[in-house]
């Protein structure tokens, strides 16, 4: 075997003992929560798709006519020939949305991590990042020259501690967070945290990727309290409620003229495909005029969480923590036979220890199908 196959034949053999393997399946998205595996048919509480928009006749056609008029690919980074008029109208829109001055579009969520907080945070800054964030907000970090530090998960004691030790020794603080917490579901206490910063003259910057259409009417988790919470930096993906691919950062004019000249994975990377951009704008269009729909992600996990006796869900995540790898993959295996797909998350996605069944819940799960799961677990799993 040559050294490079033996490298990577060790890596997985010690990823295999420690149950920590992954492997990809391919899976069909049907129409709604349903999805096709093997040859057979699963109600998928695992899609981000939170308001089922993937395949929503509306969004899919408005996609459909993107292509038809514009064509598949962008033909180049933006900066060059792939600023794609429809990109513009979505900036727009999103800022509307968002109540800022500006928006930005991303390749990706991770791209747009990747690019913004680099781009914010030199060799003079310090990068402040929640313990639990998303893995694409620490690999952003990484890649500033300053210098990093955790402070504990939603613990506004601890960040206030670290801001009056640190803050003096920095030119500038930037703090990151999930506005809704990918694999917890959990809220950032977004209001007290953006008043905290700017008492510290620190920018905050939360990742709405799972709060966008589905919480505070669909503008996202800076919008739930009853005033707008003080986030500057409002980032989030457009493949998640949106239904698309993409993502976007809200914020002032001059922050996002700077992204459009400095963020090296806008500059360096093709500009999103029209369809994207033309699904997202049909997303956004629902979203603006049927409120209640929107909602309902929400609703059906607290339907679930009332069942299960947990914490009523704060967002459509609603983790149940199990503990070892070895009980997870085992009650994925036992919904999986009653025709139900969750994924069981893993380190080193969750702390070691926290092996869990991450559900998602969208517009389209029947109220029947949430009880069906949530006696399942009550009587074999937990
Ligand atoms: C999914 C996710 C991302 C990545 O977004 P993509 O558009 O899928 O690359 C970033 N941040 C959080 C919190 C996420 O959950």
């Amino acid at each position: 075997m040559s050294s490079l196959d033996a490298f990577a034949a060790g890596k997985l053999a010690a990823l295999d003992a420690r149950h920590q393997r992954r492997t990809l399946v391919p899976t069909a998205r049907l129409s709604g929560p349903w999805l096709e595996r093997e040859g057979k048919r699963f109600i998928s509480f695992s899609c981000n798709d939170y308001l089922n928009f993937s395949t929503d006749p509306r969004v899919k056609a408005a996609a459909i006519r993107a292509v038809e008029q514009h064509g598949t690919g962008a033909g180049g980074s933006r900066l060059i020939t792939g600023n794609h008029p429809l990109i513009e109208e979505l900036e727009r829109r999103l800022a509307s949305l968002k109540g800022t001055e500006a928006a930005c579009v991303f390749g990706s969520g991770y791209l747009a991590n990747v690019g913004i907080i680099p781009t914010l945070a030199g060799r003079d800054s310090l990068v402040l990042v929640d313990e639990l964030a998303h893995n694409c907000i620490n690999a952003g970090a990484q890649m500033a020259q300053g210098a990093v530090l955790r402070f504990a998960h939603n613990d506004l004691g601890d960040l206030e501690r670290l801001l009056r030790e640190h803050r003096g020794h920095h030119a500038h603080v930037l703090v990151v967070t999930d506005g809704v917490f990918s694999m917890d579901g959990d809220l950032a206490p977004l209001e007290a945290m953006g008043a905290l910063c700017a008492e510290h003259d620190a920018w905050l910057m939360a990742d709405d990727a799972h709060g966008i259409g589905v919480l505070g009417g669909g503008r996202g988790s800076a919008h739930v309290g009853a005033k707008m919470a003080r986030v500057p930096l409002q980032m989030g993906t457009l493949s998640k409620a949106i239904g698309s691919y993409g993502a976007y950062l809200c914020a002032s004019q001059p922050v996002i003229d700077l992204m459009k000249t400095r963020a090296r994975t806008l500059v360096y990377s093709t500009g999103l495909p029209p369809a994207a951009i033309g699904a997202a704008l049909e997303a956004l269009n629902i979203i603006e005029s049927e409120p209640d729909y929107c909602a309902l992600p929400v609703e059906k996990a607290r339907r679930f969480t009332r069942a299960l006796n947990l914490a009523p869900a704060e967002s459509p995540v609603v983790p149940v923590i199990l503990g070892p790898e070895t009980r997870a993959l085992e009650a994925q295996r036992l919904l999986a036979e009653a025709g139900f797909l969750v994924a069981a998350i893993r380190p080193p996605t969750v702390p070691a220890g926290t092996s869990r069944l991450r559900f998602a819940f969208s517009a389209g799960h029947e109220d029947a199908d949430i009880d069906r799961v949530a006696a399942l677990l009550r009587e074999r799993v937990l």
